[in-house]
């Protein structure tokens, strides 16, 4: 399977570096999982037929995707998890307008057409009306449709990447612009449900598609509404298992400001669990670094501790608390008030510690928790999902 096909999904990435937790995260969202699943043996389908066309879709533009719905009437297209190398509006410089089911980009002669995302070209052909047309097929399940080209500068079968030219601009008459729709499963939807046209960015939503005879609906999953005036991870005080057992924590609704990740810049060298039950994650970057406090909170630990060496454990909201272990200097005291992105210490390898870095722990109601529940640290950001506590200590994805 190609692993860019699954690059949506963030659990999958928790999984690729996290063995250990696999069987904890399958206990605790069975549900979630196979729902999980049923999509990724939709996107697998998916691409692995995008290698080969047969004659029929090498002709025509609108063909329904082998395989996108043999699985399952519907699946789910995230893009909260794209990354901004994984995306390019197909116009850059050009002005767009929507007629509801394409888009006219207008620009100037000679200009360079882009491919949205990742994905092989499907059709890249002259069609009597279209002009030169292209048709990439997207590892996600949809496929870009660019009509109206001078030249196309790539072939069927062709593997791109998002960004990379894939044809010089051309049009129509003395008019210069570019022709763009996008398709699932041969049928034409809105483009202005995925991207936003006057800013050119790709909208950071999940959508939903379904199949309905020979349609297909998308519908934008909406985020779970942050509670009003609350500001998420931000008051120590606030308890939110007052009057009710379980709370929802949309990480994604954490305010920039109210959360940092401990090591900026930092690789993970050791995860959390696996055969050495590893407390915590490593994080590495220089000796001397700046650790900084993931949330606010008050220091409730300072000063050497066994094999940790000087380590600091602050308090957060909600009852999480966090752990920073074997810095060359601690520079902040039991009872200081701290808040998201402060310095705290500096990586070193007191205690236990073969090299300089960082051992981060995550704890929620006084027990462990792994880290990269909380932190995606390949992107060194929150995971974007939401987490269903418990009063009794229980945390849950989604
Ligand atoms: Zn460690």
């Amino acid at each position: 399977m190609k692993q860019n096909s699954l690059k949506y999904f963030n659990i999958n990435r928790l999984f690729n570096n996290i063995p250990a937790v696999h069987m904890v995260w399958h206990s605790m969202c069975g549900q979630a999982m196979s729902m999980l699943l049923i999509v990724m043996s939709v996107l697998f389908l998916t691409s692995s037929s995008t290698d080969k066309f047969t004659a029929a879709e090498q002709q025509q533009i609108s063909i329904a995707t082998p395989g996108l719905f043999a699985k399952s009437d519907m699946f789910n297209i995230d893009f909260t998890l794209v990354r901004d190398s994984e995306y390019s509006f197909p116009l850059p410089v050009g002005k767009a307008v929507s007629n509801g089911s394409e888009l006219q980009i207008e620009t100037a002669k000679g200009d360079a057409v882009k491919a949205m995302f990742d994905g092989t070209v499907r059709l890249s052909r002259h069609i009597s009306g279209h002009g030169n047309v292209i048709v990439v097929r997207h590892h996600n399940g949809l496929e870009t449709v660019y009509a109206h080209n001078a030249q196309n500068l790539v072939k069927v079968g062709q593997e791109v990447k998002a960004g990379n030219t894939i044809a010089i601009v051309g049009g129509q008459d003395d008019k210069t612009f570019l022709t763009f729709s996008i398709m699932v499963n041969g049928a034409k939807i809105n483009p202005e449900t995925i991207i936003a046209i006057s800013t050119h960015k790709l909208r950071k939503q999940t959508v939903q598609c379904r199949k309905n005879a020979n349609r297909v609906n998308i519908a934008v999953l909406t985020k779970e509404p942050a509670a009003k005036g609350r500001k998420l991870m931000a008051d120590l005080d606030e308890d939110p298992f007052k009057d009710k057992n379980t709370f929802k924590l949309d990480l994604r609704n954490i305010e920039e400001q109210h959360w940092a990740y401990p090591l900026p810049g930092a690789k993970v060298i050791s995860p959390y669990g696996g055969k050495r039950r590893h407390s915590g994650v490593d994080l590495k970057t220089r000796p001397n670094d700046e650790i900084v406090s993931a949330f606010n909170g008050i220091v409730t630990q300072s000063g050497p501790y066994y094999g940790y060496g000087n380590c600091i454990r602050i308090r957060h909201a909600y009852g999480f608390e966090t752990l920073y272990s074997h810095q060359s200097k601690n520079l902040v005291k039991v009872g200081d008030k701290v808040k998201a992105g402060q310095v705290i210490g500096l990586t070193g390898r007191t205690g236990r510690a073969t090299t300089e870095h960082l051992h981060f722990e995550v704890f929620f109601k006084g027990r462990r928790i792994n880290p990269a529940v909380v932190f995606d640290h390949l992107n060194r950001q929150l995971q974007q999902t939401s987490l269903t506590l418990s009063k009794n200590g229980n945390v849950k994805k989604g």
